[in-house]
């Protein structure tokens, strides 16, 4: 399997390229040329297998030119050993609805799930390469303590995780900033996190710097973070069909628009979903992009839901590459307009192609702590503030059948506004409880990119 650029689809790139580049060098996202699809008669072979099995296969068919079979089973294996679900995820009924959780793995976010794996595939791809690998990455929370999770204290690794200062939840800094070991360096960026996120964006395009530091990024546009979230798309699909002969929906807590697109190359590669729902916080540009047909900056709006306050959705440049016939001219002109002018124009026939296959909405502060509220009150179940968002613009759109709700979190990631909704601490899971307690690592570092250069090269 080839990888092409959206910004240039003529020159081919290996799936290692695309790995340890994370970014294109032309600014672009990596897609496969070809998206590979499974007959019904393969689908229905694969319902039959276990969450890893399913991994392994799906994992496999983007990357059998750098891994075995077999290398792809150990990735995977070691992946989830230390979650705590042998199935990795778990789903839950409720009324109508379905509820899939994701948060089962290290540091109680779905991210873990593709961060786990993709921390073992640098680790086997390590061994053919000599030199340390520096992985940059910027987070509005939870990446940074996936990240750093999957790759503390592994050989001729290092990680610099860039959060904006004071704008992540206590505890998930705590995840962040409590782990010791000596390849791990914390950045609070005087900023937000579209400010982290540009500058790792610009390192990564300063081809130079790149190169100096042997630079990698672990970020949800590394295609790898991508196949890795598809593997779930299928698992629950494969749980709920069996049990009701209808339509199935996924809604998705969206930000970065990394998970969601997962859900899109599933239904590309033969999985009947219905639609896909996008929902969002007030920090609402793809609702407005999707609905409307332009893609506009605001300014980001802080929530209850951090880990969405993000106003450039960078995988959502794959999906409009997806839908523009793959015009790499056009996407490089829409970007160009992007940067300069704050937004990009979406015509009317790809926003119809969009409507396929999604749905767009969101809800307010207001309306996320009522759900938050409702659900407790109804089921005794506590909902992490991104997973009520998914829940709540339920009520909102009209579609036929099934919904699964991803739950992205677990409700004791935010302590703060649980409390405040429900007059209750959720517990942590007991191996994190004396989180709290532990001393912090981390250097503030102002919102510039040649400070952040600096002090990236005076640790390496
Ligand atoms: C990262 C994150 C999201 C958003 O996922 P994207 O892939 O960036 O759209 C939603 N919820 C939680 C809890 C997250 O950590």
């Amino acid at each position: 399997m080839h990888y092409i650029s959206t910004r240039n689809t003529k020159k081919k790139s290996s799936f290692r390229e695309v790995f340890l580049n994370a970014l294109s060098p032309d600014g672009g996202l990596y897609i496969p040329k070809e998206i590979p699809v499974f007959s019904s008669k393969e689908l229905e072979e694969l319902s039959k297998l276990s969450y890893k099995d399913l991994a392994g296969n799906i994992i496999f068919k983007f990357c059998s030119e750098e891994f075995s079979e077999k290398e792809v089973r150990e990735i995977v294996e070691n992946s989830y050993k230390n979650f705590r679900n042998e199935n990795v995820v778990c789903l839950k009924k409720y009324d109508q609805n379905y509820l899939l959780e994701l948060f089962h793995g290290p540091t109680l976010a779905f991210k873990d799930i593709a961060m786990q794996i993709i921390g073992n595939m640098y680790q086997k791809i390590i061994k053919k390469k000599n030199n340390t690998i520096n992985i940059v990455v910027a987070t509005s929370g939870d990446t940074g303590s996936a990240a750093i999770d999957a790759l503390k204290g592994k050989n001729k690794i290092n990680i610099f995780v860039l959060h904006p200062k004071g704008k992540t939840s206590d505890i998930q800094r705590k995840l962040m900033t409590t782990v010791n070991d000596k390849n791990v360096f914390n950045i609070a960026v005087n900023g937000n996190f579209d400010d982290c996120q540009t500058l790792v964006k610009s390192m990564f395009t300063d081809i130079e710097f790149k190169n100096t530091v042997n630079m990698s990024g672990v970020n949800s546009i590394n295609w790898a973070r991508i196949i890795s979230q598809i593997v779930y798309f299928f698992y629950a699909y494969f749980q709920v069909i069996n049990k009701e002969e209808k339509k199935i929906n996924f809604s998705v807590p969206t930000g970065n628009f990394g998970d969601i697109y997962a859900g899109y190359i599933a239904k590309k590669m033969g999985l009947p979903i219905n639609k896909l729902i996008i929902a969002t916080n007030q920090n609402d540009i793809l609702k407005r992009a999707i609905n409307q047909g332009e893609y506009k900056i605001e300014n980001v709006i802080e929530t209850i839901s951090p880990s969405m306050d993000i106003q450039v959705a960078s995988n959502f440049e794959r999906l409009i590459f997806n839908t523009n016939l793959k015009n790499d001219q056009d996407i490089i002109e829409k970007m160009k307009n992007l940067k300069n002018k704050k937004y990009f124009k979406i015509d009317k026939n790809q926003l119809n192609k969009i409507k396929v296959d999604f749905i767009a909405e969101s809800i307010s502060e207001k309306e996320t702590e009522k759900y938050i509220y409702d659900f407790y009150d109804k089921y005794k179940y506590i909902l992490d503030p991104h997973t009520a968002v998914a829940y709540g613009v339920l009520n909102k759109v009209s579609c036929e059948g099934t919904n699964i709700v991803l739950c992205t979190a677990h409700p004791s990631k935010f302590p703060k506004a649980i409390s405040k909704v429900l007059g209750i601490q959720p517990k942590l899971p007991d191996n994190l409880c004396n989180i709290m307690n532990e001393k912090e690592n981390y250097d503030i570092v102002d919102n510039n990119l040649f400070k952040i250069k600096n002090y990236i090269l005076s640790k390496i």
